[in-house]
């Protein structure tokens, strides 16, 4: 239904910012119910940190500055919950349901993990044959490097997650930081935080849609 929106938006004379603002904007926390992700225990307390629970946590700060900003949003999860039994029957839950819905926009929020706890920074994946996915994973990486002065821009990367692979819009993966890295597993836990990571991330959905060109 976007499209018609948009067609009655430019058939009314709506400006372009409120074609944008019909777009829909699938969230996908990465992970989730039997599937943690990667789990560290907390330098000092000892207690256990799961990626799901910090995805879930980022993608809702996400939703919130999408929908301030008028944009229609769904997430693949918004509880502690895998949305299959298995792996690939849950991760190929998450395209489907942002197929089915018509995205415009799949976004996948995930924590980075390594052996090396120095290893630190953020990256965006966008599948290796979508030049879209790749324009919008650049603006959505530019953004967060914009916002997150002294964080280490590891780029743009393309690979072939389920995730992106599958969906049949514009998609990226956000590899937020590393979990593994005392200093950044305090950032990945600070709302506030989390809060700018979730702002520049829009910000980079905006701006991708403000830069797109007509076919
Ligand atoms: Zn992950």
């Amino acid at each position: 239904m976007a499209g018609f929106f948009d067609w009655l938006s430019s058939l009314w004379g709506g400006g372009g910012s409120s074609a944008v603002k019909s777009k829909l904007v699938v969230i996908d926390p990465g992970h989730g119910g039997r599937f943690s992700g990667a789990v560290v225990n907390e330098p000092g307390s000892g207690t256990q940190i799961t990626e799901k629970s910090i995805t879930l946590d980022i993608a809702r700060q996400l939703r919130a500055e999408l929908e301030w900003r008028g944009w229609r949003v769904q997430m693949t999860r918004d509880d502690d919950i895998a949305l299959a039994e298995e792996i690939n029957a849950d991760l190929q839950a998450r395209t489907a349901l942002a197929n089915e819905a018509g995205a415009d926009v799949f976004v996948s929020i995930h924590c980075n993990s390594s052996d090396n706890p120095e290893s630190e920074g953020i990256e965006t994946y966008h599948a290796p044959q979508s030049e879209a996915g790749g324009r919008l994973a650049q603006s959505i990486q530019q953004a967060l490097i914009q916002a997150l002065p002294g964080h280490h821009d590891r780029g743009v990367k393309a690979k072939d997650f389920v995730v992106l692979k599958l969906t049949a819009m514009p998609a990226v993966l956000i590899e937020t930081e590393f979990m593994s890295n005392p200093r950044q597993l305090s950032f990945l836990l600070d709302p506030a935080e989390q809060g700018r990571l979730a702002r520049a991330v829009a910000q980079g959905i905006v701006s991708f849609y403000g830069q797109a060109t007509p076919v």
